[in-house]
């Protein structure tokens, strides 16, 4: 073997979530391992008839089977969990490794598909620090988004710094009071980043989000207005957006009327894990 081929290398590799915004699948991969961060569904497009979900083509994974170490999970949204249980399908017993509210939703889905049992789904917890996978060390940090537990990545690897940041807003008010850990991510920023891999969704748009409190009040609002029922609606793992719109119909004196086979399901994850 040639001196270059022992050399220290970093591919990444879109399997989803580039120029699009659902189907998130990124891998990461050394001369050793392989980590791959999400594992999202994407919803089919218009000319996709009969087809109810899209997931990503793993056959690269499926192919680099021994090299697979982890498949890390950013945060709870459909498009970054959505196609976990497919993947475990097809590639049994690779590492999950989640925060909280993420790892519960998780486990519910395996337990449905009956593909639970011996899949080991590690608890993510950004302020224990760092974790280890192959040779990535891997440091979580909170970010802020419409779901709790939502987290970013700094990571070492053999050539360089990494950092990957997938959904996230700076919202200094959020639902769940856990703040953007700024602080904690520009300290490991001072270590030097090789490269970002960042969302980019309404990058173009000028201005600042609001913060999702803000939603409270419109909820508030409408509640007050109407005469008969309110319906809402929101992706199954909108657990504060659903916080919220249960906050509003007590205000209002509303009983509260949940609807969709997901939304019961994560709304009993959510409250077993005392997020709801
Ligand atoms: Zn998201």
């Amino acid at each position: 073997m040639s001196e270059e081929s022992h050399a220290p290398y970093l591919h990444y590799i879109s399997l989803g979530g580039n120029g699009e915004v659902t189907k998130n699948m990124h891998v990461f991969e050394t001369n050793d391992d392989i980590v791959v961060f999400d594992a999202g569904i994407g919803f089919p497009q218009a000319d996709q008839l009969g087809v109810d979900v899209v997931i990503p083509d793993v056959s690269y994974l499926v192919e680099r089977r021994s090299k697979v170490r982890a498949i890390v999970i950013s945060h709870a949204h459909e498009d970054h969990i959505g196609a976990l249980p497919y993947i475990v399908k097809e590639m049994t017993n690779i590492p999950i490794y989640a925060a909280k509210l993420p790892r519960g939703f998780i486990q519910a889905k395996l337990t449905e598909k009956n593909l639970l049992k011996g899949q080991p789904i590690h608890l993510i917890e950004p302020e224990k620090g760092p974790f280890k996978v192959g040779q990535f060390e891997i440091f979580p940090y909170r970010v802020n988004h419409s779901v709790p537990d939502p987290l970013g990545f700094f990571i070492k690897t053999p050539v360089g710094n990494m950092v990957f940041s997938p959904d996230f807003k700076f919202d200094w008010t959020p639902v769940d009071g856990k703040l953007f850990e700024v602080g904690k991510l520009a300290a490991l920023a001072q270590q030097g980043v090789l490269a970002l891999f960042s969302d980019s969704l309404g990058v173009n748009r000028e201005g600042y989000t609001e913060s999702e409190q803000m939603i409270q009040k419109a909820f508030e609002r409408e509640m007050q207005d109407a005469r008969g029922q309110v319906f809402i609606t929101t992706m199954s793992s909108n657990i504060s957006r659903m916080q919220q719109a249960i906050n509003a119909s007590v205000k209002y004196g509303r009983k509260v009327v949940p609807a969709g086979r997901s939304i019961d399901q994560n709304i009993q994850t959510a409250i077993n894990l005392g997020y709801l």
